[in-house]
């Protein structure tokens, strides 16, 4: 444990202003001793250069799964007071506009989709396109697009690609509000047009899990969210707003850093924390184009939600209806948010910078669907493709990190170091032994996604349960998976 960490509870770490000139908030951390003392170093630079940032609230933050990233540390919340000058940076919200997980529940248990495991996986591989520059099968035009980019999954519900059921349990019911197609690159256009219906590559994931018994740690909460019995099959997959959203956000980092401190005499410690004010023309642009980002992967993850429908269908001759597959929730990692947040007593309008965290509303909180409106919202967590994922919901006491929590277990190791220490090959077969079936585009893809490159995700689980961001509901164990 660093010298300069002052420790405030079991697990949250505080590092003092006096860290580092410029510095106007404090930076927390999340995390057990354990986590703490295992910790990328370069994270303790990263957050308190977000602490430097015009506008910041309360703390930089960053969560029990933080690690190294551009700019803002993977992990990183950061909520800029707009009345006071606030910034909006795309490094704090991530290249892969509102990446998320969604997930799907079935009525089938473990025992009836184990023989058709093998068939499952190989027919959604064929269907949900995976790997670098991958391309759909929704065949849009240019014009089609920016339509898509401005309505999300409400386009995709219209156009037949799901149920009207599904835009309720989506984070702004599929749509945010304000996407201006106007704001955004014909490169941009270009990138994303063929891309809807792609998981991408690298971490982005399709799983088929089971919920153990033992790992239903709160039955009355899963039963809400639609997990009913042992051993029910899930549905996680997890991708965003492929070169699309990339786009937008090379775009305006570049357009960041000519005017931030010519026109606005900001001063950054990190080129890659280029932002503008929220309230200028060019912090307004990008707020509509990343907001273009938001819906592209909405309706990206729609319509691979109703490809998943269909192969369930194909293999096990029962409707989707019949086969109980209802979503539970759509959740987002990487995104601004404009939100109201209580700030020592004040009501205050905060951009709510999120990127690989996870918005955590506790119950009663406006935005939630009825159906979780008492329980709080549902917080969907990947671990690790080799050891299991989580289901969580929001809390109360989540308002110390503007209700936001982990999205997975964060990686302890690099690409370049994991493609060293493993074979994906290898990986492959242990994978099998071990019952759970891989379909892969890359051998060494797969080996930087081992499930020990990652932290302990019950490990980081813990944590952000001890630290009252959110608490846990179920354990998802992996049986079959797609990996970009
Ligand atoms: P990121 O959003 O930062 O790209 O990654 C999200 C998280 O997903 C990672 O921190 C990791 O814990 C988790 N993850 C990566 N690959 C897989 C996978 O194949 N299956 C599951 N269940 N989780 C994964
Ligand atoms: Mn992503
Ligand atoms: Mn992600």
């Amino acid at each position: 444990i660093k010298e300069f960490l002052e420790k405030i509870s079991d697990t949250v770490w505080e590092i003092p202003v006096s860290y580092k000139e410029g510095m106007r908030v404090p930076a927390r951390i999340y995390g057990t001793e354990k986590i703490i003392s295992e910790l990328d170093e370069a994270v303790y630079d990263q957050v308190t250069n977000v602490a430097t940032l015009p506008g910041i609230t309360k703390y930089a933050m960053c969560m029990p799964d933080g690690h190294f990233g551009y700019g803002f540390p993977i992990g990183g919340v950061a909520a800029m007071d707009v009345e006071k000058g606030g910034v909006i940076s795309p490094g704090g919200i991530g290249f892969d506009i509102n990446c998320g997980m969604r997930l799907m529940v079935t009525n089938l248990t473990y025992h009836e989709v184990k023989p058709y495991i093998k068939k499952l996986v190989d027919r959604l591989y064929e269907r949900v396109p995976a790997g670098v520059g991958s391309s759909g099968f929704v065949k849009l035009s240019r014009n089609d697009f920016r339509q898509v980019v401005e309505q999300g999954a409400q386009w995709c519900v219209n156009n037949g690609y799901g149920w009207e059921e599904d835009l309720e349990l989506i984070e702004e019911n599929g749509c945010i509000k304000g996407a201006d197609s106007a704001k955004i690159s014909d490169k941009a256009i270009d990138r994303g047009f063929n891309q809807i219906g792609t998981l991408g590559s690298g971490n982005h994931y399709l799983e088929i899990q089971v919920a153990r018994k033992l790992d239903i740690f709160d039955p009355e909460l899963a039963k809400t969210m639609g997990i009913t019995m042992p051993d029910q099959v899930v549905v996680m997959f997890h991708c965003g707003s492929r070169g699309f959203g990339h786009q937008v956000a090379t775009d305006y980092l570049q357009r960041f850093l000519k005017v931030m401190d010519s026109k606005y005499g900001i001063k950054i410690l990190d080129r890659e924390l280029a932002c503008a004010p929220f309230d200028s023309p060019e912090g307004q642009a990008y707020f509509s184009a990343m907001k273009c980002g938001i819906n592209m992967s909405y309706a990206n993850r729609q319509v691979i939600l109703h490809r998943i429908r269909e192969v369930f269908s194909e293999i096990f001759e029962r409707s989707a209806e019949d086969l109980g597959m209802h979503m539970v929730y759509d959740v987002a990692h990487n995104t601004a948010k404009l939100e109201n947040h209580v700030v020592d007593g004040k009501k205050r309008s905060l951009l709510v910078h999120r990127k690989g965290a996870t918005r955590a509303f506790a119950p009663g909180m406006a935005d939630i669907p009825e159906r979780y409106k008492n329980i709080g919202q549902p917080v969907i967590i990947g671990g690790s493709m080799e050891t299991g994922s989580y289901l969580l919901v929001g809390v109360p006491t989540g308002d110390q990190t503007f209700f936001s929590t982990a999205h997975g277990s964060g990686r302890t190791m690099s690409r370049t170091k994991a493609r060293k220490a493993w074979k994906g090959e290898t990986l492959l077969k242990d994978m099998q032994k071990k019952g759970i079936y891989v379909r892969s585009t890359s051998m060494s893809g797969l080996a930087e996604e081992a499930g020990a490159a990652y932290k302990d995700i019950d490990d980081v689980i813990e944590a952000a349960e001890l630290a009252g961001i959110s608490k846990k509901v179920v354990r998802l164990t992996p049986i079959g998976n797609i990996k970009g």
